[in-house]
């Protein structure tokens, strides 16, 4: 298929866009003098044009990602393709001696290829810090710092934007103020409504901060005025009880924000881009209406806006908008109305992590450009990759949130469970083999995330790597994992491995049981023990009998009866009890519209903030589900991720007892005893998820003064506490010193 100007699929978007342009202003469709058709949107200056492919920045030059890939000329300036890196807070903007870590992360991410990347929120002011001392762009003194990101960005031929955020009444800090005085439910500290002044004074710093980015080499800011922050507490009557001119009717609430990007564009002039987020849907009750939201994009765009960016969800929202049970592009809907009633170019957003979906969403019209956020800590080359045809080897975002928004909430750096080198670029390095060093034989028992992990860096490194497992397919307990519902994608981690021992020619032996025997018999440098665990078997009376079943019996799809009481509440214990809400062979509610009414979210947005009663699916059995510690259930789950699962399971009428003792198990099911009282829970079925144990006796207690080095790592180490973050980071770090 050839990739000419004229392709049918660029063509029918072109059109799209085209029918989308309105009102009296110059809009149109020509061809350029490079053979690009233009769609002009009204403003020489903020126009955008399609190309069909960008030859001098890919190879390729036919591509079946042509509309991602293809550039975006906004007139003044050019993004060399589709992709923006949406704003993401990775802690090292919050310190001055990160910075150059932080530089070596985005240069990462512009060499692989992404067209725009959007900073961490930096506050315009103390008031607006989400933590205390976070970090800043006010003075002079903080151009250095911020020139080493602008620089490094540049080198690889990419562009930045910085994002200025400020917190409101999300803020953690004394400081906090909001557009009234009201507490947020996600911060302890109550805001001080801005006065007027402090509204005038707000406008300022804003300009002030895009005037010192643009002094320090920004290509643009994005105004963040989306999830609950600030811009949005003006804008939503549920934080706007104002009764001055900023407050009342919606020309009021969106004062705020036309001022601020006027008075923007102002100090930074045209040639700058000028990013605004919008929230598209709000998600809580006293949020905007759709009618309302297209009434403020259009103000803000009359005001000076580049482009929009999209939010989804206020942070205090009760529906997730990102975890890994979303639906992918589930929102992409609203974009696509947006994008009808604005001229500007839309960026869609949320859940979007593979090229084809991307794609699709361009193609659809959904959006001109997509943010890719986290699938691009997961593979800073996702772009490249794309365009060299090898899209079948990103190292997928799976959504989990464990090591890069729980981290944040733990106000720890921010980095990727799949790729432990993100946010540590400079530490954790996986250099090739120098021509003074041997490439060692080394053994790889076990093919689950530890051992896969150090297979592939070790290989990568010129290693000569030899990966066993006792099964017949590589992955470990990821096999298990991506069986429960809202977990399917964590096959995209092991489909990335698989790409990866292809690529690095590792020799990997399935159905293969090791012993001490078969290691001794390889004659290796080194191995790495990577069996990871067996699950625990409690000692309670009556545990073999028939109607007792383990987490692998169940999620291999053993028949479980309609009554379940489910031993243990850990991660496992929470994913057995979603996977026992459904029959087995069951259409899951990943389709959008299920788990839209499941969650109450209401696409179109007649009522504020997009809410609607939730209409959960009929529960097919009734489950208990134990700990013997006293506490909330789940405690031990992400922040961002556990609120999730215990909702679901709660709203299925999963009933979650803690403080319980396990007495016996028998044909009636399940004698247990709670708050002194002892009582049988009649259930056809018990399943334990009573934790794991290591499982490591293939490293000898006197390893042999003449025989290989042992490494033991993931699971098979120490199984308390598990979780595929370690087992991946364990093995790429061992892997990357040997
Ligand atoms: P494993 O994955 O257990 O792999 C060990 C491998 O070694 C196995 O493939 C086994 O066959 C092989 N092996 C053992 N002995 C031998 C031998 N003698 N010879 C050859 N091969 C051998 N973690 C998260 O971080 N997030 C989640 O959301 C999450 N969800 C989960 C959901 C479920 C249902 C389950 C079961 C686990 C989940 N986990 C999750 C946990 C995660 O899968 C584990 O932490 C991770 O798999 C541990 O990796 P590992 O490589 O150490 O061990
Ligand atoms: P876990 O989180 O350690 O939970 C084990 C559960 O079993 C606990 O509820 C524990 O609570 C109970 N238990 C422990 N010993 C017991 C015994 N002897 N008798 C009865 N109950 C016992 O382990 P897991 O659920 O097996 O998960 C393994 C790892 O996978 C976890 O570390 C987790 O991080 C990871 N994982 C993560 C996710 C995620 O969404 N992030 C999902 C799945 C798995 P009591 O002792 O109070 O009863
Ligand atoms: Fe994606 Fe999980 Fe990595 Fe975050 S930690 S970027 S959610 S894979």
């Amino acid at each position: 298929m050839g990739c000419a100007p004229g392709d049918a699929r660029i063509q029918q978007s072109l059109c799209r866009m085209h029918q989308t342009g309105s009102g009296g202003m110059k809009s149109g469709m020509a061809v350029n003098a490079s053979g690009g058709l233009e769609f002009f949107l009204g403003r020489q200056t903020r126009r955008a044009v399609y190309r069909s492919c960008a030859p001098h920045f890919y190879k390729a030059r036919c591509m079946p990602y042509r509309l991602l890939l293809s550039e975006l000329d906004l007139g003044f300036t050019t993004l060399r393709n589709r992709v923006v890196m949406g704003s993401m807070h990775t802690g090292m903007e919050d310190r001055f001696w990160n910075y150059p870590k932080l530089a070596a992360y985005f240069r990462e991410r512009a060499k692989g290829g992404a067209g725009l990347i959007i900073t961490g929120g930096i506050s315009p002011n103390r008031q607006g810090w989400l933590l205390p001392f976070g970090g800043t762009l006010n003075s002079v003194f903080d151009l250095r710092n911020h020139r080493l990101l602008t620089d490094a960005v540049h080198a690889e031929g990419g562009k930045i934007a910085l994002q200025i955020l400020h917190a409101g009444r999300y803020g953690y800090q004394p400081f906090v103020v909001s557009a009234s005085a009201l507490k947020s439910p996600i911060s302890k500290f109550k805001p001080r409504a801005l006065t007027l002044a402090g509204v005038a004074k707000t406008v300022r710093d804003y300009a002030r901060c895009a005037r010192l980015a643009q002094r320090a080499g920004y290509d643009g800011v994005e105004i963040m005025g989306s999830e609950g922050y600030l811009l949005n507490q003006f804008l939503c009557p549920r934080t706007n009880r104002r009764t001055d001119a900023y407050g009342g009717s919606l020309e009021n609430r969106l004062r705020l924000a036309r001022e601020i990007v006027e008075s923007v564009r102002a100090a930074c002039g045209e040639r700058f881009i000028v990013v605004y987020r919008l929230s598209l849907i709000d998600l809580v009750e006293g949020g905007n209406t759709w009618d309302e939201t297209v009434q403020v994009a259009q103000a803000l765009e009359a005001a000076g806006v580049t482009m929009f960016n999209t939010g989804i969800g206020w942070h205090e929202a009760r529906v997730p908008t990102i975890v890994t049970s979303v639906p992918r592009a589930a929102f992409a809907p609203l974009s696509a109305r947006l994008k009808a009633a604005v001229k500007v170019p839309v960026i869609v957003s949320n859940r979007i992590n593979t090229p084809e979906v991307a794609e699709d969403l361009l193609a659809q019209g959904a959006g001109d450009l997509v943010s890719l956020a986290r699938p691009l800590l997961a593979d800073p080359d996702f772009v490249i990759k794309t365009a060299e045809g090898r899209a079948h080897e990103i190292n997928t975002c799976i959504a989990c949130n464990q090591a890069c928004l729980d981290h944040t909430f733990q106000n720890r750096r921010a980095s990727c469970l799949v790729n432990p080198r993100a946010g540590r670029e400079t530490e954790l390095v996986y250099r090739p083999l120098g021509g003074q060093q041997t490439p060692r034989a080394i053994a790889v028992v076990g093919a689950g995330p530890a051992g896969l992990s150090a297979a592939t860096v070790a290989a990568s490194r010129g290693h000569r790597v030899t990966l066993f497992d006792a099964s017949a397919t590589i992955g470990g307990q990821f096999n298990l994992a991506m069986c429960v519902p809202g977990k399917e994608e964590f096959s995209e981690t092991i489909r990335y491995f698989q790409s990866q021992l292809q690529r690095h020619s590792v020799d990997v032996r399935l159905a293969t049981r090791v012993d001490a025997a078969l290691l001794a018999a390889g004659g290796y440098d080194d191995v790495i023990v990577a069996t990871g665990i067996v699950p625990r078997r409690p000692a309670i009376a009556g545990i073999d009998g028939p109607n007792v079943l383990t987490y692998v019996d169940v999620l291999r799809g053993a028949p479980v009866g309609r009554s379940v009481a489910v031993i243990g509440a850990g991660g496992i214990g929470f994913d057995v009890s979603e996977f026992l809400l459904h029959h087995p062979g069951e259409p899951l509610p990943q389709a959008r519209d299920a788990w839209l009414d499941e969650w109450g979210v209401d696409l179109t947005v007649r009522e504020r903030g997009g809410l609607k009663a939730p209409a959960p699916a009929q529960p097919v059995r009734d489950i208990w589900l134990l700990q013997r510690k006293a506490g909330k259930l789940g405690a031990g789950l992400g922040k961002t991720s556990g609120w999730v699962h215990r909702a679901t399971l709660a709203r299925n009428g999963v009933r979650m007892l803690d403080g319980v003792s396990y007495l016996e198990i028998g044909a009636r099911g399940l004698k247990i005893a709670r708050e002194g009282t002892e009582q049988w829970l009649e259930v056809e079925t018990i399943v334990i998820c009573a934790g794991q144990d290591s499982l490591r006796d293939l490293q000898p207690a006197t390893p042999p003064a003449d025989g290989p080095r042992y490494h033991v790592i993931g699971g098979a180490a120490l199984a308390t506490e598990l979780d595929a973050k370690r087992a991946i980071r364990e093995g790429a770090e061992l892997a990357a010193r040997l």
